[in-house]
């Protein structure tokens, strides 16, 4: 048993039940199918449902690519950020303090890594103290270099 979406010159969508796709096209042909709501025997198919889903798939492919896109760039960061990790002193609250003390020659002058508030973090910039933001927030570290 084959189930074939159908339509009607009058655009009335309707199913049609057949044994086979031969039987299908003979009674077509002999425009013995007919359209349940008008009676039209001007049927054409329409493309069933699983059809539809495979047209819609394909362009909406590429649109796919651009989104793939940012994986590369966040591993681009996972690793500027490993490598921050790296190179930088953990100092964790005391960054504010320690950046300023650094900055003002008080302390050895190394990168440092830690964790700062936002008023922390602009009150360093102020002073002309570079505050970088780490894109992490789990880290919720800042680091100074
Ligand atoms: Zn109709």
């Amino acid at each position: 048993m084959k189930v074939f979406d159908l339509c009607c010159d009058a655009d009335h969508l309707f199913e049609g039940w057949f044994a086979s796709q031969e039987q299908f096209d003979s009674q077509l042909l002999a425009q013995q199918i007919g359209c349940p709501l008008c009676g039209s025997a001007l049927i054409r198919r329409r493309p069933s449902a699983s059809h539809l889903k495979l047209g819609a798939a394909t362009p909406v492919a590429p649109v796919a690519v651009p989104a793939a896109q940012p994986a590369p760039q966040q591993s681009a960061l996972v690793s500027a950020a490993l490598r921050i990790l790296a190179t930088t002193e953990d100092v964790g609250e005391r960054f504010a303090e320690e950046a300023r003390r650094i900055h003002y020659k008080e302390a050895p002058e190394r990168p440092i890594r830690g964790v700062a508030t936002l008023q922390q973090a602009r009150a360093l910039e102020e002073e002309g103290v570079q505050v970088v933001a780490l894109p992490f927030p789990e880290l919720a570290k800042g680091t100074v270099q």
